[in-house]
């Protein structure tokens, strides 16, 4: 059709509309199609430590992860002071305020699959054992975005365990079409961060933090392992906790 025919008609639809007063919109329907409101994606780093949100805050999308929470360690806080020392040079260390264990990685779930996805994880979860994790060593992580970089502790004995709950949430995930965890994943308690991608210098003094948390196992051996009795799924501001067997 050629615009000629077509404007005409337009504009006597357009002059419908504008001739008569707009009542406003109902306050739900501004909402849903006011991009400005519905897709904030402003982000401001200096009310939350420098970090930049890997994925932009937007209405309906809720992010999500499933992971295995963690006390604090009876010794961690002066295991990180040493560390924080001994990486000065570097980077600026701060210690990880909601210690956790990952089984997920950070997905992006709509609104109306929260339900379903989590009914999904609780019936799939509820088989699984409680069981031990020990830690054995220290490795350094970098977030996807490389905005992050994080210390951790990895896991030697309890990755079974930890591998059998990531076959199973890798099938919930996939329900979702949603990505499974790492190929090759490392299990690990991250227990301090610092702003940006700093893998590099800080893996130069890995070998000298492992020597440091040799020594803190072999002073105190039986302070290294968490009993993990349940697992959680945060997704938005909500939480959901799901009991292992016991
Ligand atoms: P987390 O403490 O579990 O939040 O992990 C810290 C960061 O480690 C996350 O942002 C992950 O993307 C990153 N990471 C990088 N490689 C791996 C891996 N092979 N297994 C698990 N996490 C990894």
């Amino acid at each position: 059709m050629k615009p000629t025919i077509l404007r005409p008609v337009f504009c006597e639809a357009h002059s419908l509309f504008t001739s008569y007063p707009r009542l406003p919109l109902p306050p739900a329907l501004r909402l849903l199609y006011n991009k400005d409101e519905q897709e904030r994606t402003d982000d401001d780093p200096s009310l939350h430590e420098g970090r930049v949100r890997s994925f932009p805050h937007e209405r309906g999308n809720w992010v999500t992860f499933v992971y295995i929470p963690c006390d604090p360690l009876p010794l961690l806080h002066t295991l990180l002071e040493v560390f924080c020392n001994l990486l000065e040079s570097i980077a600026v260390l701060k210690p990880v305020s909601d210690l956790h264990i990952s089984l997920t990685q950070t997905v992006v779930l709509r609104h109306h699959w929260i339900d379903p996805f989590v009914d999904s994880v609780s019936e799939k979860v509820k088989e699984l054992p409680r069981f031990r994790i020990t830690f054995d060593s220290v490795n350094v992580y970098c977030n996807e975005a490389k905005t992050r970089t994080f210390i951790g502790l990895t896991v030697s004995s309890g990755a079974d365990a930890l591998m059998s709950a990531i076959r199973v949430l890798d099938e919930c995930l996939s329900e979702f079409k949603l990505p499974a965890f790492y190929e090759d994943p490392s299990f690990h308690l991250s227990i301090g961060w610092c702003l940006g991608d700093l893998t590099e210098p800080i893996s130069t003094l890995v070998p000298q933090l492992d020597v440091v948390f040799q020594q803190f196992r072999q002073a105190q051996p039986d302070k290294w392992h968490i009993d993990v009795e349940k697992i959680m799924c945060k997704t938005g501001n909500k939480y959901f906790t799901f009991q292992l067997q016991s």
